[in-house]
């Protein structure tokens, strides 16, 4: 398919998989989408699985991600893991602010933004989530909560940074509950979220970033949801734990 921006599709496999169960899926993803050349590909596996994960897709067209990671290079922080070691494994993107993460450990809009700009410092990726609860959608306020969110979690980025910063749009109501948004529901969100980082930023740059869509994406409705125009990928949650699942979601979205 035709697009402004190279689409990004990046799998987040959360507390999912062990080494062993890792290396299949990678192993399988490397069969199916090694030729793809039209999308890029990121996988997101667990911290316990990257360095296995990583040695498995360096000569590949798969990138690695990681799913968090601490605002602070290094120090008596206990369970946490930094950017810089991230980097040992050769992680590109790291997720920042997923609603899970807002939700059970209490992340503010504030904390993400240290992160996002710690991973800019270590020349990180970072692919930043928001989204509004369906509380807050039925309630009128989607659009109220979209802006803080986003202003509030790339604070104080440079228009570069920005260039190089992935959000993904993740309608809380819609993460593994199978009630993905309409394509016609994603598209007017990215949209006001493009248009918020032109205000926040500037047009240019804005027109630069992709923002993907999370929620229930499924190989059978990627495509329809892909084609919108400011829909610049997917970040995919249980469809990325299995090979065709994810490699359908990919192949459907070329
Ligand atoms: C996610 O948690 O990032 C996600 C999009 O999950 P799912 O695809 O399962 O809805």
């Amino acid at each position: 398919m035709q697009k402004e921006r190279k689409l990004i599709i990046a799998g987040n496999w959360k507390m999912n998989k062990t080494v062993a169960e890792a290396l299949d899926l990678v192993q399988g993803l490397k069969r199916e989408l090694g030729a793809v050349k039209e999308i890029d590909i990121v996988v997101c596996p667990p911290f316990t699985a990257l360095g296995e994960v990583s040695k498995q897709i360096l000569d590949s067209n798969i990138r690695l991600g990681a799913q968090n990671m601490s605002e602070q290079n290094e120090g008596a922080y206990t369970g946490e893991v930094s950017a810089g070691m991230l980097k040992e494994f050769s992680v590109r993107f790291v997720i920042l602010g997923h609603s899970e993460r807002r939700q059970y450990q209490n992340e503010s809009d504030a904390l993400v933004c240290k992160k996002t700009l710690a991973a800019h410092a270590a020349s990180l990726k970072p692919i930043v989530c928001v989204g509004e609860t369906l509380q807050e959608r039925e309630g009128g306020k989607m659009e109220e909560v979209l802006g803080q969110q986003l202003r509030g979690s790339l604070a104080g980025l440079t228009k570069e940074q920005i260039a190089d910063t992935i959000i993904a749009y993740e309608p809380v109501w819609a993460i593994g509950t199978g009630r993905n948004a309409t394509p016609q529901q994603a598209q007017q969100a990215h949209a006001f979220l493009r248009k918020t980082l032109a205000e926040q930023f500037d047009g240019a740059v804005a027109k630069r970033v992709r923002i993907q869509y999370g929620g229930s994406v499924k190989p059978g409705n990627a495509r329809e949801i892909m084609c919108q125009p400011d829909v610049d990928g997917a970040l995919v949650g249980g469809a990325s734990l299995e090979v065709r699942g994810f490699s359908d979601i990919v192949k459907n979205s070329i």
